[in-house]
This record gives C-alpha cells, structure tokens and sequence, in this order.
C-alpha cells in the first residue's frame, strides 16, 4: 500500500478548517490541507480598488441582494463558488465559497456563545463546548463594544458610535415594552489592541470592503501561524471533486491529483461539504434538509441625532438583540443593529422612495442618524431542501422556503419590535425586507450529530454511514439558535479535533 499523504486530511481553509487543524497539529498529527483557493487575497492596498473594485463592478446596478454581498471583496469571493460548485438555487441564494479563507474573507465577525439550554438536544455537553470556545476566542481576539463615555472597565473595548450609544443609553433608561427583549453592545471578532501581523482597528469604518489591518479576524491570518509547524501543510488550487474509500480516503482535486489518509475532515462550509458527499449519500426525492436562518432588514431613524456628526467607529454590528416569539426555548430571534454611515450608499438610495438624486441629497442628509437593524430567526422556521438534478443526477439545487404560519410569526413580531423602537426613538423606514433564503448565510444541520441513519453523524463528526469521514463545519450542527453560528463552528471544529488527536490515526477499515 502506498503510504498516506498525512495522518488527517482536511478539505478547507476558512473558519472551520484551521479550528480543526490547531489540536491536530499541537499533538504532532500530520495535517495536509487542501483549499480550492490561493494566496491571491483581498489585501488590495489602494481602497479606490477596495470600495470601487478593479473593473469598477461596485458601480453596476444593485442587484438587490444585501449591501454586505455587493462589495468588490464579496463578489470576489461569492462568484467562483457560484461558477464552479455545481450548487445552484431556487428561492434560495447558495453562498459559499472557494477561496482561501472561506467566507471569513468578508463575514461580520459578529459573535454568539451557545448556552446549555440551545445544546440540550446535542449529543455533547455544554464544558466542552466552552472549552473550545474560550480556546478560539483567545486565537481569534474579541472585543466588546462599549460606551466610552459610559464605562470601559478596562476590558478590550472599541467604542460604539454616538448613535448607537445614544440608542443604548435610551434602552437603558426606559424598562423594555416586551420583558424578554435585550439590547446590549455587540461582540465582535475585531482587535482593539495590536497582535503580530495585526494592527488594531483604526476606526476608519471601511470594513465591508475588507479590513486593510487585519482587525477583523479572517482564518487566512491563521494559516500564517499553521504554516510554521512541521506538521501542516497547506496546498492551494487543490479543489477536491470526490472522496474514495480504499484502506482510508483518497481524496481526488480537479487537477487529477489525488491525495490519501485513514482519516478525512471535511471542513469545506455546509454547500461545500454536500456537494462533495453528494454521491456518497442516498439524497431521494424529499432532499436533504438544510437549516438557515430567515432573515429581516429593518431601517431605522433616530430623529435625535439628525445632523449630529458620526463619530469614529467600525462599520460591523455596534448592538446586538434578542426577543423571544413564543414559548420554546428556541423561539426567540438575534439581531444586530449597524450606524448606516459607512454602509455602501446605493443600496439605501436605490430602496428609497424617491428619485436617485432626490435619494442621495435625502442620504447625505440623514446618514449620521440612520440605523439598519438585521434580525435572525432560528432555523426551525426555514424549510429548505438540498435536491440532486434529476437531469444531471450531478449537480444540487437548494430549494428554499419557509416554515408553515412563518408569515404571520413575522408579522406579529414586526409589531412586537414596533412598539421597542418606538421606546428607543426609532422610526421605522418604509424598505423594511425578509431576505431571500440563502442570504443570512447561517447554514447547519444536513449531517446532524447525534442523528441516527445515513444522513447522521457521531458527536465527533463522523458520518454514520462512512467510517473516517468526519465533517467540522456547520453541516453537522444538530439544529440551528437565531444566534451567530461562526463561533460555534469554529468550537465544535476544536472539541472534535481534540478529540480525534487523543485517539491513534488508524487506517478506518
Ligand atoms: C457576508 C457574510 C457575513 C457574515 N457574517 C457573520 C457574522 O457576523 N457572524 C457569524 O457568526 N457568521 C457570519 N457569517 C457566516 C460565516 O462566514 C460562516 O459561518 C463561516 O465562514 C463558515 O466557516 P466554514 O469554515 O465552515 O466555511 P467557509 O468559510 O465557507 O470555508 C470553506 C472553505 O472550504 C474551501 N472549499 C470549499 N469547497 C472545497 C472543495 N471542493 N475543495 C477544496 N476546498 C474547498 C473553501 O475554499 C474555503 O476555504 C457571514 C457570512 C457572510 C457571507
Ligand atoms: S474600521 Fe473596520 S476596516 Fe478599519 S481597521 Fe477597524 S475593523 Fe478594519
């Protein structure tokens, strides 16, 4: 038998697969990573180039997709998986990506924690999960917004922006309409003190254009540190195409090449990861079940901070929120709040009611004292399926769709929010939109842990159905809290490859 490439193989350089490579590689596993992209980043120096992109792209219309997905940095990213995955959508956008770095390259780097009672259905508990949460938030850098002019209490903090703090300081002066609704100062992956190789925020807010320091936390920053141990190897342009059980896996890229391990981790983000099993699983007629949160843009007014002047801040989520729709114990949504200021301009004038020059003076006027509030549902209200091509047999198509009397949860909670923003002195703009399916990005569940049949996976990850495939991302997340997801990803990856490093790196059959 020819001897294996390494003793794991992960498929994936974003946020999951350099969560799992750390503990494989600190207990002197031999990690070979391979990444369908490069180095070729988004570290583009001039920001004429950053915020207007080399072919001028940002100035084609708007597409009518979220802000976040028109930038240069997104389309940049967003297109070659569009092109190449084999992944298409109806009623559904399917975000994924084939770059070096995942969708790390231009996420908000807004971050959730779990608590025991979002995991109780999970096959693991809530220690270990903490673990690993306190192991990749010391990696990654977090900071808390905060009131400066409140109080720091001498935790990493960046300062919020005067609107959003003007918001908070109202929220905090009057008692909630709705008990259970929370607004506290977001958590992000942004450093608020220099680190080797990354500079601290500078405040400039030009984040959605990609974050020229590095504050912003991307998995790029982390293969640097992965690169210099003996046991990593990285090979970029290395798309896999399919996964073959012989005494291992091998595990062949488009290129030809092929690549063998008793052990595979597939890291390769939910889209990814089901088109490469898609021949392995037996998808019918019903599809695999994906679960994504349905998601809500809300724009906002502070008539207090009209003509007020923006103070320095990041453009990434200033607040965060929550409120619960019902009785379960996941019947509540996440938001965040964002100062609209340094948002990209057209995407708000072309929603305007008004005429593009009639929008943009109406803009200018009004940016320092706009918000826009995205809210997040849990997956339990999406109803989206993964179908293969009846044609082809070959390609996926991702059906999206919503959970029965979602409309009328939706509405009751518009008016729910209705009454806070009005306690906080927040008019609703008319623009208010539900995403199309897809959008938010927050995919798990279609290999979920604990799940007994062909379509589950152990609590480590490892398919049911194909001994020595071990998934990391957000496929095998077991169901899917309105919160941000990344973080848990980035943990579950940690807690599983813990795991598998204690345990000898035997050939699976
Ligand atoms: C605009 C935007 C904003 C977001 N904001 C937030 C936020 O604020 N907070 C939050 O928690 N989450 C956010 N997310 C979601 C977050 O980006 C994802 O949850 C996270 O990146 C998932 O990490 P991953 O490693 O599982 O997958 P990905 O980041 O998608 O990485 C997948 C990796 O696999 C590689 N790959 C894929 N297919 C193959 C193949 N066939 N062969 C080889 N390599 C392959 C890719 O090149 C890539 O390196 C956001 C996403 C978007 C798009
Ligand atoms: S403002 Fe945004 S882009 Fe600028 S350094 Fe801070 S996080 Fe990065």
């Amino acid at each position: 038998m020819i001897a294996p490439d390494a003793d794991f193989i992960i498929i994936g350089s974003g946020p999951a697969g350099v969560s799992a490579a750390f503990p494989l590689i600190a207990a002197g596993r031999r990690v070979l990573m391979l990444d369908a992209g490069n180095d070729a980043g988004p570290q583009e120096e001039n920001r004429s180039v950053r915020v207007l992109g080399s072919d001028l792209e940002s100035l084609r219309g708007d597409d009518g997709s979220s802000p976040k997905l028109q930038t240069p940095a997104a389309r940049g990213i967003l297109e070659p998986f569009r092109r190449q995955s084999g992944i298409s959508g109806n009623g559904f956008t399917p975000i994924g990506s084939l770059a070096r770095g995942g969708l790390s390259n231009i996420w908000g780097a807004q971050v959730s924690y779990l608590d025991a009672e979002d995991i109780a259905d999970w096959p693991i508990d809530i220690a270990s999960l903490q673990r690993s949460y306190e192991h990749v938030a010391k990696r990654i850098g977090i900071s808390n917004n905060a009131d400066v002019a409140a109080d720091a209490a001498g935790e990493p903090v960046l300062p919020l922006g005067a609107t959003a703090a003007h918001v908070l300081r109202k929220h905090h002066a009057e008692t909630p309409a709705d008990g259970s609704f929370r607004l506290y100062p977001a958590i992000n992956a942004i450093l608020s003190q220099a680190r080797p190789g990354r500079a601290a925020c500078d405040l400039r807010g030009d984040c959605l254009y990609g974050c020229p320091s590095g504050a912003i936390y991307n998995s790029r920053q982390d293969l640097l540190l992965l690169r210099q141990s003996p046991h990593f190897r990285l090979l970029d342009n290395m798309r896999a195409v399919s996964l073959i059980r012989s005494a291992g896996w091998i595990v062949g890229t488009a290129d030809g090449s092929s690549f063998s391990a008793p052990k595979i981790i597939l890291a390769a983000g939910v889209l990814g990861t089901a088109g490469l099993l898609a021949d392995l699983l037996p998808i019918d007629e019903q599809g695999l079940r994906l679960l994504n949160s349905p998601t809500l843009a809300i724009p906002l007014l502070s008539p207090a901070r009209l003509l007020r002047p923006a103070t320095p801040t990041h453009s990434l989520a200033e607040l965060g929120l929550s409120l619960r729709y019902g009785e379960g114990a996941s019947d509540y949504v996440t938001g965040a709040i964002y100062e609209v200021g340094s948002l990209p301009a057209q995407s708000f004038i072309n929603r305007m009611p008004l005429g593009r020059r009639a929008g943009r003076a109406a803009f200018e006027t009004i940016a320092s004292s706009l918000l826009v509030a995205t809210i997040y549902y849990p997956g339990d209200q999406s109803r989206s399926y993964i179908h293969r091509d009846a044609a082809t047999g070959k390609r996926l198509t991702v059906r999206g769709g919503f959970a029965d009397g979602f409309g009328l949860r939706a509405e009751a909670l518009k008016k729910a929010l209705r009454r806070e923003w009005k306690r906080l002195g927040l008019i609703p703009l008319p623009g208010a939109s539900l995403a199309e399916p897809g959008v938010d990005a927050h995919f798990a569940g279609t290999l979920p842990m604990g799940a007994t049949g062909a379509f589950g996976t152990s609590s480590d990850g490892e398919l049911n159905l194909h001994p020595g495939l071990h998934i990391v991302d957000g496929s095998v997340i077991p169901d899917l809290s309105s919160k941000y997801i990344t973080m848990t990803i980035m943990a579950n990856a940690d807690r599983i490859a813990h795991r598998l490093a204690e345990t000898e790196a035997k050939p699976a059959l």
